[in-house]
């Protein structure tokens, strides 16, 4: 067996738990650095030291170290699948709402939308996320719901829910989001009310989820746009979009920096979370709970660094 770390990318085999190891050594390393968000009052709860990593093949593998069954709060990691069932539900007409192109500004700014006229840069910042879990709404009718059973399809995870005190506590403190809804319905770009889809938006980032949820539910990325059940979400050409939107907006406003170190689509949450896509071979979820300057999990960046850095093994 031709098992990597050593290899420089390509069919070979990698060693899975040999790579995780190796991943939660780093991350433990960092311990102490970086803070666990507060500004979400519930989510200051979180224990700073945990750390959990998971991958998911697309042979159907799964491996995970660490904390990687322990629920930890999704947050923006869910905007990877609001997208994505946004895109599968509705095709192309979602970009008519919402741009793609790395915002460089902070992921909850009201200053650029102002300039652009409601039409916010990309579907993972704030705005974005609130025009796609609109255009969801507008498409199932419960834009949360339709995110949760997702979820829990691809997880195998039949409780996994929305944790109702964080939601509670982004809807209380949720003043900036809502100023940003207001402002792009203020232009025309909603279809729902701005309560509906500020109830849906804190839904779908307050549900609860673990390292191994994501890498499965996630896995559909590596597959090019393919279940687990052999059934297609979206074509190739939608999957290949997405996850380049990934790689350029998915990391807040350190999507440069996410893609020197690490190499791979991914999407971060303010929960700790950073799931990432290795197309064609498998989904990588990392989480640890304290955040860097520009909200990425320190922990999880370092873990996903020394992943691809050991293996060889990045989209470049
Ligand atoms: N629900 C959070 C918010 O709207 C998501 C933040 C994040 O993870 O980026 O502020």
């Amino acid at each position: 067996m031709n098992s990597v770390p050593g290899g420089q990318n390509g069919g070979e085999h990698l060693d899975w738990p040999v790579l995780l190891e190796a991943a939660e050594a780093a991350a433990r390393a960092t311990r102490g650095r970086g803070r666990v968000a507060d500004y979400i009052p519930a989510l200051a709860t979180a224990d700073p030291e945990a750390f959990g990593m998971a991958v998911a093949t697309v042979d159907g593998e799964l491996y995970g170290v660490g904390d990687w069954e322990r629920p930890f709060s999704v947050q923006s990691v869910s905007k990877l699948f609001s997208l994505a069932l946004a895109v599968a539900y509705g095709g192309d007409s979602l970009w008519r709402g919402v741009g793609r192109e790395p915002s460089g500004n902070p992921f909850n700014s009201l200053v650029q939308l102002e300039t652009e006229h409601g039409i916010p840069r990309n579907p993972f910042i704030n705005a974005g996320a609130l025009v796609v879990t609109d255009r969801l709404q507008t498409m199932t009718g419960d834009a949360s719901g339709t995110v949760r059973e997702f979820l829990r399809r691809e997880s195998g995870n039949a409780g996994l829910d929305t944790d109702p005190v964080v939601a509670a506590s982004e809807a209380e403190h949720g003043h900036r989001n809502a100023a940003l809804a207001h402002f792009i319905a203020s232009h025309g770009n909603l279809e729902n009310p701005v309560e509906t889809v500020l109830e849906h938006y804190y839904a779908h980032c307050a549900l609860t989820t673990s390292c191994r949820d994501l890498v499965l539910a996630g896995s559909f990325l590596a597959r090019y746009g393919v279940r687990a059940d052999g059934t297609r979400l979206m074509s190739r050409s939608e999957a290949k979009r997405i996850n380049a939107v990934l790689l350029t907006c998915g990391t807040y406003d350190a999507a440069g920096e996410f893609a020197f170190r690490v190499g791979l689509p991914g999407k971060s949450g303010v929960g700790g979370g950073i799931l990432a896509i290795l197309p064609g071979r498998a989904a990588v979820c990392a989480w640890g709970p304290r955040l860097d300057q520009a909200g990425n999990s320190v922990a999880a960046v370092t873990a996903l660094d020394t992943l691809t850095t050991l293996s060889g093994c990045s989209v470049f």
